[in-house]
Parts: C-alpha cells; sequence; structure tokens
C-alpha cells in the first residue's frame, strides 16, 4: 500500500474544500445538545449568517443537516405550497436541479433556459411573469457552478418584486464572497451551505428566508426531516435542532465564520477569491487555455477551461499528474463543451494559486502538450 501523503492536497474544487487547520481543530471537542454553550453556539451562528447578508430583523435563519441540496430541496418544500408554480431560471447543471427537486416535490415548475455561457435574461424573465399569472415563485442560483457565471440577482429580484412574486436564491456557491445585501435586495428565501466560500466543513446548510411570510409557510413540507418550518419553531421555542444536530460542524462554522470577520467579511472574502481568480485566469492563459467565459462574466469562484484541441492531451492523465502534485481541480460539468473547472475559493491565497499554475505548466511539458508560450 502506498504511505498516506504527509499533506492534504490544495482542493481546487467548489466544495469540499481547503479550510484552515484553526477550523479542523475547532472540532476537537464534544458538546451535548443541550449544552448551554450549544445553544449559545447555534444563535452566534445564525445571527452571524443573517448579518452576512444584512438580513439583522428582516429574514430568520434556519440551519439544517445535510448538503446544500438538502437545503435547496427544503427551501422549495418549504417555500412553494402545493398549489403555487415555479418559475426556474436554469443556465447550469444547479438550475436543472431545482426543477428535478420540483418534480420529486409534485411541485409545478416552468423554465426558462439560457446557454450555460450566458446569464438569465432579465427582459425573457419580465415577459415571462406578465404572462403567466399562475407563478408564484422565481428561482435563480446566484453563482451557476457549472460554468462560474455571477447571475445578475439585483435586476432578476426587481423584475420579480415589481410582479409581486416571490424569489428563492440558490446562493450556495456565492453566499460569504458575492455581495447580496437583503436591505437591497428582495427575497423570499435563499439557500446556502457551510463549506463553500464560508470556508467551513460540509455536513449543514442553512435557509435564511423572509420573516414576514415565514408563518405562513407552515404545512407546506412534503417530508419530516426536510420541514423547515419545524426546525424553526424548534429552534425558536427551545434552541435545539429536532433531530442529532451536526455539533462539530457547528463548532467549524462558528470558527470559520470568525475567520471570514477577521478577514475583512463579504468584501475582505472577495478580494482575496479575485486575486486567486486573476492570477489563475491570467496564468492558464499564458499555458495556451482558453476560458468558456468572458471576464466580466465570471464570477471569481470558479473557472471553467476548455479542453484543449491537442491529441497528446488526456483530461484523466491532465487530473491524475496534477492530483499526484497536491492539485485536485474539477471535471466539467458542461452539457455538449468538453471542459474542466479550477475552484479559486477555498483557505488559500494567490501564492499557492501560482504553485498550482506552475505545476500545470509542468504536467504539460511532461505530456508533451505544446502550449503557445513554450516556443
Ligand atoms: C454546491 C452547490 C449546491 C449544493 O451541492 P451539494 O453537493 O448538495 O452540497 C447547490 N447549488 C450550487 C449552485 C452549488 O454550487
Amino acid at each position: 500500500m502506498e504511505p498516506p501523503p504527509k499533506t492534504d492536497p490544495l482542493l481546487l474544487t467548489p466544495g469540499p474544500l481547503t479550510t484552515s487547520a484553526t477550523v479542523k481543530q475547532a472540532m476537537l471537542h464534544d458538546y451535548g445538545s443541550r449544552d448551554k454553550r450549544f445553544i449559545e453556539l447555534n444563535r452566534r451562528i445564525c445571527n452571524e449568517l443573517l448579518a452576512l447578508c444584512d438580513a439583522g430583523h428582516s429574514h430568520l435563519c434556519i440551519p439544517l443537516q445535510g448538503s446544500g441540496s438538502f437545503a435547496v430541496e427544503a427551501m422549495i418544500a418549504n417555500q412553494v405550497p402545493g398549489e403555487g408554480k415555479l418559475l426556474n431560471l436554469v443556465n447550469g447543471a444547479y438550475g436543472h436541479r431545482i426543477s428535478e427537486i420540483c418534480s420529486y416535490l409534485g411541485r409545478r415548475v416552468s423554465v426558462l433556459e439560457t446557454r450555460e455561457d450566458r446569464p438569465v435574461d432579465v427582459a425573457v424573465l419580465d415577459r415571462a411573469l406578465a404572462v403567466d399569472e399562475e407563478i408564484t415563485h422565481v428561482a435563480v442560483v446566484y453563482c451557476e457552478t457549472t460554468s462560474g457565471i455571477a447571475n445578475p440577482v439585483a435586476d432578476i429580484a426587481q423584475v420579480v418584486e415589481t410582479h409581486r412574486r416571490s424569489l428563492l436564491i440558490d446562493a450556495m456557491s456565492a453566499f460569504g464572497a458575492l455581495p447580496l445585501s437583503a436591505a437591497e435586495i428582495p427575497f423570499a428565501a435563499l439557500a446556502a451551505s457551510a463549506n463553500k466560500c464560508l470556508e467551513s466543513v460540509p455536513g449543514m446548510g442553512f435557509v435564511i428566508a423572509a420573516r414576514e411570510s415565514f408563518p405562513a409557510t407552515e404545512g407546506n413540507a412534503h417530508s419530516a426531516s426536510l420541514d423547515l418550518y419545524r426546525q424553526w419553531r424548534s429552534l425558536d421555542e427551545s434552541g435545539q435542532w429536532r433531530f442529532t444536530p451536526p455539533v462539530h460542524c457547528l463548532l467549524a462554522l462558528d470558527q470559520a465564520l470568525l475567520e471570514l470577520e477577521e478577514e475583512g467579511g463579504v468584501a475582505g472574502r472577495r478580494r482575496r477569491y479575485e486575486e486567486n481568480c486573476r492570477v489563475l485566469v491570467e496564468g492558464m492563459r499564458e499555458l495556451g487555455f482558453a476560458t468558456l467565459l468572458p471576464d466580466e462574466l465570471q464570477a471569481p469562484i470558479i473557472v471553467t477551461f476548455l479542453l484543449p484541441g491537442n491529441d497528446k492531451f488526456s483530461f484523466p492523465d491532465f487530473y491524475q499528474r496534477l492530483n499526484d502534485r497536491g492539485y485536485v481541480i474539477y471535471p466539467g460539468k458542461l452539457t455538449g463543451t468538453d471542459s474542466f473547472r479550477i475552484g479559486c475559493i477555498g483557505h488559500f491565497g494567490a501564492d499557492r494559486m501560482r504553485a498550482a499554475v506552475a505545476a500545470v505548466r509542468q504536467v504539460l511539458q511532461e505530456m508533451g502538450v505544446g502550449y503557445s508560450g513554450s516556443e
């Protein structure tokens, strides 16, 4: 058997991602769920998550066990009543997942699809809402992790508000790094998780839902374990999660939120990711790689690169060789275009990104793949 590697690889993936040593160390405790410290931990985390999107009193924060998709599914089940209808704005795989969730839940859904390299079209949304009066809710993915594109949530929210419908945001790969202020962007609910831009460990997500409309969501959920209304009632009344809480995830997230604050909050984190993204894109372009997206559509979260049309380039080989050097990248998720992705998020900065690009250069040389910078 191979000896285990001395250090963990750098995860250039969209979550799980590389976390700080201090976030991992924060988990070295056992709290009982009725422990006063645990109840305070919950309150502190929920208040902090609300503060990150300027939603102090306007919204509620409901944490939930599971990966991010559990939170998205719980949000849709909680917000869209059985007789409701969702208009789903799709430009990637996570948008399609929302439609799939609706079909499991038996919620009516209609889809407005845009190409994966184009943002959601606000004018088309406007017309769709004017025509179909049955639509009660609109769903959008803020940063579509499939391509790395940022959708214009502020403009979408304005249109949805004008038509007096409710907006649901999958903010999974945006929350904590891209701007999202409840004071400026009206939304009924958003879902996100601990293990993306918040740089904590996987195991829990959360939904931030408008306080005013929340009581009316009672009874909407299809599932006992994903019933957000009951989860909130339990937390509100007794400070208790309904089922075994992911205590260690909460301990890690508490520390991760502290580190986010120390970094200068959402703006500070965004600056680091922008720098990671710039170093990555410039370096990869120098090596001859093209990005799927033009720079103005690219969010500083994850970058999609097109596979070079070179016979000597094989993605599995490229992936494995980078892996052997301690860098984990991500396969592409686009329909119809061969691509791969490299994430800019996680506990690392421009120096490690430069080292990752240098590793890509070496791997290309080993594979005998010429690039424009080599001649
Ligand atoms: C990561 C992600 C999710 C949730 O994925 P999980 O694998 O369930 O954590 C949902 N939406 C988007 C946009 C994501 O990036």
